[in-house]
């Protein structure tokens, strides 16, 4: 959805819609989100404050995300809020160098009069994920010399070797099966 700031007052204005399923397409090819899993209901609220605009969205649904660990797909929850600062007043623009204040930081600038809510949707998904993606908390990964999912199966390549803190762990287990 396409919204003219121009049209944006100091009076908010609310843009309630429901995304369907098909709406993601992982045309960047990262990979890191693969698909929504049922719909995503997004709220979003703009106003306008002096030369910027401030978007405050919410973000309810759930979508299917690849671990880094095994590479499987998995399912995440989305319930998020947001606030964005918008300007389509580049300082480049202005007159002379202008020194980006601790304000503008914060500030993303746009070309134009136009904000794409769906392009701010997607990258609030993608900033949603944590910096390693995983299937849950404790996955085990592949193994790095057979690329046995260590999830599902045992390999053999793992007998006597591994991390100090993995045999700790496995004797805990172990201890705690007698
Ligand atoms: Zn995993
Ligand atoms: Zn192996």
């Amino acid at each position: 959805m396409i919204v003219d700031l121009k049209s944006i007052t100091d009076v908010p204005r609310r843009f309630d819609f429901v995304l369907d399923p098909d709406w993601w397409q992982d045309d960047d090819n990262i990979g890191q989100v693969l698909g929504l899993d049922g719909t995503l209901t997004c709220r979003i609220n703009i106003v306008r404050a002096g030369v910027r605009y401030i978007i405050d969205g919410g973000l309810l649904g759930a979508f299917f995300s690849r671990c880094d660990r095994c590479l499987e797909t998995y399912r995440r929850e989305l319930d998020l809020n947001f606030r964005l600062f918008i300007s389509s007043n580049y300082p480049e623009e202005a007159e002379g160098e202008v020194e980006l204040s601790e304000d503008d930081l914060s500030v993303q600038f746009i070309k134009g009069d136009e904000v794409e809510l769906n392009d701010v949707i997607k990258e609030q998904i993608y900033l949603s994920l944590p910096i390693k993606s995983l299937c849950r908390t404790d996955c085990a990964g592949l193994c790095p010399v057979c690329g046995t999912d260590l999830n599902k199966a045992k390999c053999q390549c793992q007998r006597g070797k591994g991390h100090i803190g993995f045999g700790k762990l496995k004797a805990l287990i172990l201890n705690g099966e007698q």
